[in-house]
């Protein structure tokens, strides 16, 4: 007998599996719930007649019977909450909306023009604040409304504190972004790294679902995250997953983090703008509109073979690093996101020819595919969702 159990916070577990029971399946019956959790029955009818009342969760007929009485068949009400995700970018916001089951109902995306991006954090946060409110004035009015916002940002975050420690391209020192956006449009926010989002993001597309997988986030620079056992990987200050400032060339270039010959200095976009030139290309973006990826790829589209060379040099440099994480973590697939992936064409056979010979034998049937391109701010959206309905802590303690 556990005479110290918290028994409120014991309904409250028992409350979410059963939520989750009923949202992970198309329809199921109370009958099935208590067979499968092993809650008792009384327990079960009891959650569900309090989920039903509190419009989670909808009767919608009687099923088939194996014997005794039919059992009614309970569905997930999808629409009974909603959550922002925002995937905040140096020269992009895209903005979704999504349902419980993070399917997303609305998106929008917003580019920043070449004065915002050079400017200061008040223009980011202007426009991260009005696209909250468009985000909030299109979200379908439910009956547990908007739970929160979550905020996907390319630096060093610090979820607990709420703080960005560091954005790429912005000046930025410890600046308290979660409580200054829910202070202005008063919802609660949630900020996390944009590769963690990634990750949840990606796990969460039921097609393809894994337990250990990588996200490598391959842009401006390089992040990486890491679900491990069905989980996020955060590491002790939420720092993990920095496999961009791993070295791969102990007397290479430098980097902005201090060291040299980091990961990102030969697998991001300021490499692929090196790696042109070294070709003999010219990479002067030409439209300020237009993304430098999208525009050096038109080059390389257009059969222009010094482009073609620097992809697919960034794609073997971006095989090193990605045989390094498969040879350390050995996941079930790893996913490829960031702007760097529209150049899937040139790039990933390359990624796969250097994962044939540098990743260990066992790992070489590891599939490295593109991921979603809007996995980012879906997982935003989703790991609001699993924190504050579901009751799941989405990370490894
Ligand atoms: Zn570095």
């Amino acid at each position: 007998m556990f005479h110290n159990v918290d028994a409120p916070a014991m309904r409250r577990i028992n409350k979410a599996t059963v939520l989750q029971f009923i949202r992970d399946h198309r329809t199921t019956s109370r009958i099935d719930i208590a067979q499968v959790t092993g809650l008792n029955k009384a327990t079960v009818s009891y959650i569900v007649d309090e989920l039903i009342t509190e419009q989670w969760v909808q009767e919608i007929g009687y099923g088939s019977s194996s014997g005794g009485r039919k059992p009614i068949l309970l569905r997930f009400n999808a629409s009974g909450a909603y959550a922002i995700g925002m995937d905040v970018q140096v020269n992009s916001i895209k903005t979704m909306v999504c349902n419980t089951r993070n399917e997303p109902v609305y998106r929008s995306q917003r580019s920043l023009s070449g004065e915002q991006r050079g400017a200061l954090q008040e223009h980011l946060m202007t426009a991260i604040v009005e696209e909250t409110r468009a985000a909030v004035a299109a979200t379908p009015s439910s009956p547990h409304g908007l739970v929160g916002i979550g905020l996907a940002l390319p630096g060093l975050v610090d979820v607990q504190t709420g703080s960005v420690h560091y954005l790429p391209g912005l000046p930025v020192r410890d600046w308290p972004i979660r409580d200054q956006l829910a202070q202005a449009v008063g919802i609660p926010v949630f900020c996390e790294n944009d590769a963690n989002c990634g990750a949840w993001g990606e796990l969460t597309r039921s097609a393809s679902h894994s337990d250990h997988l990588a996200f490598v986030n391959a842009g401006t620079g390089i992040g990486v995250g890491l679900i491990i056992a069905g989980q996020l990987y955060r590491g002790r200050q939420g720092l993990a997953g920095e496999f961009g400032h791993t070295t791969i060339m102990p007397l290479g270039q430098a980097c902005p983090c201090g060291n040299y010959g980091c990961w990102e200095e030969y697998a991001s976009e300021r490499s692929l703008r090196r790696y042109i030139i070294e070709a003999g290309g010219d990479p002067s973006v030409l439209n300020e509109e237009q993304g430098f990826v999208d525009q050096m790829l038109s080059e390389a589209q257009a059969d222009n073979r010094a482009y073609i060379r620097a992809f697919n040099t960034l794609g073997q440099y971006l095989g090193i690093g990605i045989a390094n994480i498969t040879n350390a973590l050995n996941p079930d697939r790893i996913s490829l996101g960031g702007t760097l992936s529209q150049a899937a064409t040139f790039i990933l056979p390359e990624i796969e020819r250097i994962m044939n010979y540098r990743t260990l034998t066992q790992n070489r049937n590891i599939p490295v595919s593109i991921a979603s391109a809007n996995s980012v701010a879906i997982g935003a959206a989703a790991l609001v969702i699993a924190q504050t309905l579901f009751d799941t802590r989405p990370t490894i303690p």
